[in-house]
Order: structure tokens, then C-alpha cells, then sequence
């Protein structure tokens, strides 16, 4: 379906740099592990379908989702591939999983037991989640493993086929608490594999893990920021061992452009003064676009030069101190490049106090994303 766009703002899709960051990482770990492209959060604020369809494109195997809702909107787009869902499903929801082929994740015997008792259309695949020192889910110790082991045994309506952690500090300078949940993982691995001998999809690492620590990779990697050319933290950045695209810019146009006296004031509060004759454009983003208030004072580009935001930001405009006179219409980029400039995702990032991460994702649905 073809979306008709009649608003000034916009984000850009990059898919070219989905497909370059994952043959990037493709290069970097061993032959025999494949790449889950995590597009949870409808795809981290990219697209989860558009952005799946690339990444399988590019050599991805298999998708991850945080919720059921998610998998369920990429089955219904045609996906056929394996999608893992990362949260707890309420056993009372996990007929339809079964039913459309979704894969969940299980950690405690006594959903176990409850989904036992449910009739469902056919086998539920799982994975399940071991807890090696992210404090989040997960079963901890040979004991929960044990008895989630003979809870399986008894257990005709679901199949094992996946076993995983994830990691907490991947991307810190330190890594002595990698190398330690990496033990705790191997330990419980020797434990499961006395008690069970079907094979099963072994993952550990995340992007930060597998940039890293490509070697400590098992089955799949589960690839989530750097796919989206972003660096899981600026200790990765640092270390310049994989070359990533950022996939995501924001774009807006101006839609006014005035020169105010001297002394006058802009947006709400009259927090902003003129101290000159200065030209003002006004853009049509605000907080209602995830374009936050405390962005006020950032930069932005215009003609390829950075220009600030003035005054607060409202709810669906802002403006910004132009150095010159520009007609209505002109490009403004909040995020991206505009000729020698660039304005990353990690320092709007850094200017929030906040990880990449969080960017992208807090941009709303109000803005369309635009897929090149
Ligand atoms: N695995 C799990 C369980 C996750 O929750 C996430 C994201 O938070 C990922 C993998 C992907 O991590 P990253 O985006 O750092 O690659």
C-alpha cells in the first residue's frame, strides 16, 4: 500500500545500510552462525517489515520480537522464517502461537505446566531462556534447569528448539562480566547436555557480543542496534572493529521563515530573545513526534550548516535561528547528513543523556518513514 504523505517531516529508511551492516557482521563471525535480525519495537522505530524483508534478504535466518503482537504483525506481512519472541506469552495466549508457527520463550516450570493443559492446533516450538547474570529472565541454576527438563519430557505439545542468554555488560570497557556469564552458560550447557540429546539452536550474543567476541558465538547471533548502523556503545565505537551505516535520518522543511527585531521573543514562555535582527524558520516536528522539549538549543542542518533550535519546543513546531534568509521549503535534517555534515543518532544520544538506542524508537508513527 502506498502511503500518501502530506506533512513536512519525514524519516528516511536506509535498507542499503541494513544489508551493509549485515554482511559486515556476517564477515566478522564464524561460517557456521547465522544472523536473527531483531526488529523488535516495530524494527527499533526503522520498520520492522520493511526491515525484515532486507535483512532476510541480506542473509538473516531468523527474526525476534519482544512481544506477540509483533510476531503476529510479521506473520500476517507474509514472513514465513522462524520469529522468536523474546518476552514471557501468558500460556493463555499461546494457542495462537502455535497455531501461526511463532516461537516463544520459557524459563519457569509452572507455565510450563499450565501451557501442558491446553489443547493446542499444533507442536510449540520454544526456546529457553537462561539467566547467567542480566538479573532479567531466565532460569539460574542446574536445579530450575532440571526440573524444567523433566517437565519437558512429560510433555507431548511442545518441542524444544532453543537454548539462549543475553549478555548485560557486552559493551562496557571491562569485561570480566562477560567472560563470567559466558562460564555461568557453559556450566549449565555441560549440566543440560547430560540431560538432554536432541539438538537444539544455541544464541548468546547480542550485537556488542558478537562485534567483540565473534569467536564466543554459537548457532545465531541476535542482531539488533548495529544492524541499524548504530554502535552499542561509544567503547565499540572506539574500537573501530566493524565499519557500520547508520540506516536512520529525520528530515523536515521550513514552512516559515520571518526576520524579527531586536529584543523580540519565540515560542512558549518567551524563553528565547533576539539580540540582533535575526531570521527565524519554523519546522513542522514537536514532542508529539518524539522531538522532545529537551532537545531545545540542539542543532540542526540547513545548506549543509548547523543551525540551533530556539525557544521551546511545542508540541508540533519548532524553531530554529537561521543564518540567513531561506526560502519556505528549504531541507532541514535533525538527524543525518546534508553535504559535510553529519548529525548522528548518537549525539542527539549523548545531548539527551541517553543511549542510541532510544532515538530512533522515540521518533512517533506520526512521522512516516520513507524507505530508500
Ligand atoms: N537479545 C535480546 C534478548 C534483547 O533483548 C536484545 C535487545 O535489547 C537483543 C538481543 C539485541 O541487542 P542489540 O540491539 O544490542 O544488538
Amino acid at each position: 500500500m502506498t502511503q500518501t504523505i502530506y506533512r513536512d517531516t519525514w524519516a528516511e529508511v536506509d535498507l542499503d545500510a541494513i544489508e551493509y551492516n549485515i554482511n559486515q557482521i556476517r564477515a566478522r563471525i564464524p561460517q557456521h552462525c547465522s544472523v536473527i535480525a531483531v526488529v523488535k519495537a516495530d524494527g527499533y522505530g526503522h520498520g520492522a517489515v520493511e526491515v525484515a524483508e532486507r535483512a532476510l534478504q541480506s542473509g538473516a535466518e531468523m527474526l525476534a520480537v519482544a512481544i506477540l503482537e509483533e510476531a503476529l504483525t510479521l506473520r500476517e506481512a507474509g514472513f514465513d522464517v522462524p520469529i522468536l519472541v523474546f518476552g514471557r506469552v501468558a500460556p493463555k495466549d499461546v494457542a495462537i502461537a502455535a497455531e501461526k508457527d511463532i516461537t516463544l520463550t520459557f524459563f519457569q516450570k509452572e507455565w510450563l505446566q499450565e501451557v501442558n493443559q491446553i489443547s493446542l492446533p499444533q507442536t510449540l516450538k520454544l526456546h529457553m531462556k537462561w539467566d547467567t547474570g542480566m538479573g532479567r529472565i531466565g532460569l539460574r541454576t542446574e536445579k530450575e534447569l532440571k526440573e524444567l527438563i523433566d517437565e519437558l519430557k512429560d510433555q507431548s505439545n511442545v518441542q524444544l528448539t532453543g537454548i539462549y542468554t543475553h549478555f548485560a555488560t557486552a559493551d562496557e570497557p571491562g569485561t570480566d562480566y562477560f567472560h563470567m556469564q559466558n562460564e555461568r552458560f557453559d556450566r549449565l550447557m555441560t549440566a543440560f547436555e547430560r540431560m538432554w540429546t536432541d539438538p537444539v539452536a544455541i544464541h548468546t550474543g547480542n550485537s556488542a557480543a558478537s562485534i567483540r567476541f565473534p569467536e564466543k558465538m554459537h548457532h545465531y547471533i541476535r542482531f539488533g542496534i548495529s544492524m541499524y548502523g548504530m554502535y552499542p556503545s561509544s567503547t565499540v565505537k572506539g574500537e573501530r572493529n566493524i565499519d557500520l551505516k547508520q540506516s536512520f535520518s529525520l528530515h523536515s522543511r521550513l514552512i516559515h521563515v520571518k526576520q524579527l527585531a531586536p529584543g523580540e521573543s519565540v515560542s512558549y514562555g518567551a524563553t528565547y530573545t533576539t539580540s540582533d535582527y535575526e531570521w527565524i524558520g519554523t519546522i513542522m516536528i514537536g514532542y508529539a513526534d518524539g522531538w522532545i522539549r529537551k532537545l531545545q538549543d540542539i542543532e540542526v542542518l540547513i545548506d549543509g550548516k548547523r543551525m540551533p533550535i530556539v525557544g521551546r519546543i511545542c508540541m508540533d513546531q519548532t524553531m530554529i535561528r537561521l543564518d540567513k534568509e531561506y526560502p519556505v521549503g528549504t531541507e532541514v535534517t535533525l538527524i543525518g547528513r546534508q553535504q559535510n555534515d553529519m548529525i548522528e543518532v548518537d549525539e542527539v544520544a549523548d545531548y539527551l543523556n541517553t543511549i542510541s538506542y532510544e532515538i530512533p524508537c522515540m521518533i512517533s508513527s506520526r512521522v512516516p518513514r520513507i524507505y530508500t
